[in-house]
C-alpha cells in the first residue's frame, strides 16, 4: 500500500464507513456483549475466576473483554460475550471488506503451512475423495491443499460470502455457506474429511459444532481440528499480549484434555494429537 492512488483510495474507504461506525457507537460498546455467565458453558461448574482481561489489540476497536476460566475443568471463555450484534460489529472489515486485501496478502501467502496441514492427513487416508473445510474464509487452505491431494474434491463452508468468493475463484469446489450446525442434517456422513482450522474458538457453541463434524464425517472418515492450546508456556509468557488470545474473536479455549473426552463420547477415535507453538 504505499501507491499514493492506493492510500487515497483507502482514505476514502475509510471516509466512508466511518458515519456507520459512529452510529454503531454511539450508545457505547457495552450494548454489543450479553448477559454475563455464572456457570462453565463446558461443564456446568460455578467455579470461575479473571484469567485475563484486554482490549481489541489488533483492530483496536472499542471495548473491554474478559476471559473466565473454569476452575473444574480448565475451560477458557469469553465472558461476558457477545452478541450477534457484537459478533458482526467486531468482525466487520477484519477478514472482509476494508481488511480483505490485507487478510488475503496473510492467508494467501501460507502455502506451505495450509500443505502441511493437508499432509498430516495422509497418514490416517493417503487419498480422501471428499473434504469438507470447516470456517473456510476465502478457501486459501483448500487451493494449497490440492497440490497435496489433486484426487480430492474440496468443499468449503462458512458464514460470509468469502465462501462463494472462493468457489467462483476455483479455490473450492461446492460452497457451503452459513451455521454449520444448521447445515449439518444435509451434509450427514457425506464427507471422508471434515477439517476445523482455527475454527472451534470463533464458534459461540463449540459442542454444538462437534456434533456437526460428527453427522458430516462418514463413518470411518476423519475430523481434522486445530485450536490455540491455552495451557501453552507462550499464553503464560506472554499474558494478554499472546496473540491467539485474539480479542474479542476467540470465544472459547478448550483443554486438549476436554476436547479428547468430548470427541470420545462423541464416537470418534483419537488417533493423533500434536502439539506445536503458534506460526
Ligand atoms: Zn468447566
Amino acid at each position: 500500500m504505499s501507491d499514493p492512488s492506493d492510500k487515497r483510495a483507502k482514505a476514502e474507504r475509510v471516509a466512508a464507513l466511518r458515519p456507520a461506525y459512529r452510529a454503531d457507537l454511539a450508545a457505547g460498546p457495552a450494548r454489543f456483549l450479553g448477559a454475563r455467565r455464572t456457570t462453565c458453558p463446558w461443564c456446568g461448574s460455578h467455579k470461575l475466576s479473571d484469567r485475563l482481561r484486554t482490549t481489541d489489540l489488533l483492530q483496536h476497536k472499542p471495548g473491554r473483554f474478559t476471559l473466565d476460566r473454569c476452575a473444574d475443568c480448565g475451560h477458557i471463555f469469553q465472558n461476558p460475550q457477545l452478541t450477534e450484534e457484537g459478533l458482526e460489529f467486531y468482525y466487520r472489515d477484519f477478514y472482509d471488506g476494508l481488511g480483505e486485501q490485507r487478510m488475503s496478502g496473510t492467508f494467501g501467502g501460507r502455502g506451505a503451512m495450509y500443505e502441511g496441514r493437508a499432509r498430516a492427513m495422509l497418514p490416517h487416508d493417503p487419498a480422501p475423495k471428499t473434504w469438507l473445510d470447516v470456517g473456510t474464509g476465502h478457501g486459501h487452505f483448500c487451493a494449497s491443499a490440492r497440490t497435496v491431494l489433486p484426487g480430492t474434491s474440496f468443499d468449503g463452508l462458512d458464514f460470509t460470502d468469502g465462501v462463494e468468493l472462493a468457489a467462483r475463484a476455483g479455490r473450492i469446489d461446492q460452497a457451503h455457506r452459513g451455521a454449520f450446525p444448521d447445515l449439518a442434517p444435509e451434509l450427514t456422513a457425506r464427507y471422508d474429511v471434515v477439517s476445523m482450522f482455527h475454527y472451534l474458538e470463533h464458534s459461540t457453541d463449540p459442542d454444538r459444532e462437534l456434533r456437526a463434524a460428527h453427522e458430516a464425517v462418514r463413518p470411518g472418515g476423519h475430523l481434522l481440528i486445530e485450536v490455540p492450546d491455552p495451557d501453552s508456556r507462550y499464553a503464560r509468557l506472554l499474558g494478554r499480549w499472546w496473540l491467539p488470545w485474539l480479542q474479542p474473536q476467540h470465544l472459547h479455549f478448550i483443554p486438549v484434555g476436554n476436547l479428547r473426552r468430548r470427541l470420545t463420547e462423541l464416537g470418534f477415535t483419537v488417533l493423533a494429537e500434536q502439539h506445536a507453538e503458534p506460526h
